[in-house]
């Protein structure tokens, strides 16, 4: 290996999941001096930056915009509606959710943790089993995330509704989607969820620095019942502004602003159902290709069910910890960054690949023909023809699944 030329010159592709590539539209949107803050343009685009933000989520209700990453949102969105000493579900499937439960416990909430592992959807019955108990409604929310970055599972959301609406219990339900808003096919209020935190930097390509929480008139009576809310995270003010430092609790992002507006316009022009097929599609040449390379026994893809896979992050296993050796080549050989595995007993075996938001098929076909070729150097065995697979997936034209 070390006697190879470096074939690194020329445009890196950054594919892990999140931060995500920035579209040019973005980066030049953002190239530009500081904006006045109390009038003027940056101040008269609000209403229609929000109005478009809740069109991704697909939601006619509020929106609170912080200045944080997807962890703020997490503690954002608990500190409205969890009070110290109330109890949280948290069904499992990847480190976020312990993550976010964790941050539930910060803010003083009990958390009832469901681990369904690190390779399983949601176990319905389990869910059932843990709110038909509940008989005096102590749960007061569900803490769902929608993907799992770190496993790449994706739940079933309108199921989970189903399941509270089935047996009347009154918990709230709270999907973050920051793995998944703008790249997964979600609807927040035809699916009834009652509390969506997301985050600017996967398929919002935005650099990081943006969060979002979308709440509902539910959500809202239970902030109205709170005892306390800190008055930063409060998200009354920030959703119903009467004046524009309110947006933000102080100085606005300005310049993550611009970035969003043009990323929220390039959405838009596409139209967002199209935006998840489109990765939809990709996804499926990905998984093609990682399913003919699993023939040779050492890659697997770590969500066997293809109606659980995310549509915009795959978790990959490699036998021997060949993971590690692998990143290591695409980044310093190829220009290929992908991403590390997260939450995995077997670090050095696990990875993933970030195909969420900026990306189109020369990319995905870029990024599966630079595995190929580390697969190759590496000498890892697996089945041939994946590329081939892939490029036959991207030339049939297949229905949506979902
Ligand atoms: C990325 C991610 C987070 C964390 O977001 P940060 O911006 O890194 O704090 C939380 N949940 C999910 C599902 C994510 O994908």
């Amino acid at each position: 290996m070390t006697n190879q030329i470096p074939l690194v010159q020329g445009r890196e592709y950054l594919a892990i999941p999140g931060p995500s590539v920035m579209p040019d539209a973005v980066l030049q949107a953002m190239h530009r001096p500081s904006p006045n803050i109390y009038d003027g343009e940056l101040v008269e685009m609000m209403p229609a930056l929000i109005s478009d933000l809740k069109r991704v989520a697909r939601t006619r209700h509020n929106v609170a915009i912080y200045i944080a990453n997807g962890h703020g949102t997490w503690e954002a969105a608990l500190s409205n509606v969890i009070a110290p000493g109330e109890t949280v579900l948290a069904p499992a499937s990847g480190r976020f959710t312990h993550g976010w439960a964790e941050m539930a416990e910060g803010v003083g909430a009990k958390v009832q943790l469901l681990d369904f592992g690190t390779a399983s959807a949601w176990d319905f019955d389990q869910i059932d089993d843990a709110l038909r108990a509940d008989k005096d409604h102590q749960i007061k929310a569900v803490l769902a995330v929608h993907v799992d970055t770190s496993s790449s599972i994706r739940n079933d959301i309108p199921t989970l509704r189903r399941l509270l609406d089935d047996l009347g219990h009154p918990a709230l339900l709270m999907a973050d989607c920051i793995a998944s808003l703008g790249c997964d096919r979600f609807k927040m209020d035809d699916w009834g969820v009652d509390v969506t935190v997301s985050a600017c930097q996967k398929g919002l390509m935005t650099p990081a620095g943006l969060g979002f929480v979308f709440f509902n008139d539910k959500a809202q009576a239970k902030r109205a019942t709170m005892p306390r809310v800190s008055q930063y995270w409060d998200w009354q003010p920030r959703a119903n502004p009467d004046l524009f430092y309110q947006y933000f609790n102080g100085t606005a992002p300005t310049h993550h602003l611009y970035g969003l507006r043009a990323a929220l316009d390039l959405i838009h022009a596409e139209g967002i159902e199209h935006v998840w097929a489109r990765h939809e599609h990709l996804a499926k040449a990905i998984w093609a290709a990682c399913e003919t390379w699993a023939q040779g026994g050492a890659l697997h893809l770590n969500v066997t069910d293809r109606a659980h896979r995310s549509r915009a992050v795959t978790s990959l296993r490699l036998s021997n910890g060949r993971g590690t050796p692998l990143r290591a080549y695409t980044e310093n050989q190829l220009g290929l960054t992908l991403g590390i595995g997260l939450g995995m007993e077997d670090y050095d075996g696990c990875f993933r690949l970030g195909h969420m938001g900026h990306v189109n098929g020369q990319m995905i076909m870029a990024m599966l023909g630079g595995m190929e070729t580390a697969m190759a150097a590496l000498d890892i065995p697996r089945g041939a023809g994946a590329l081939e697979a892939a490029a036959t997936t991207l030339a049939t034209q297949t229905e949506p699944s979902d």
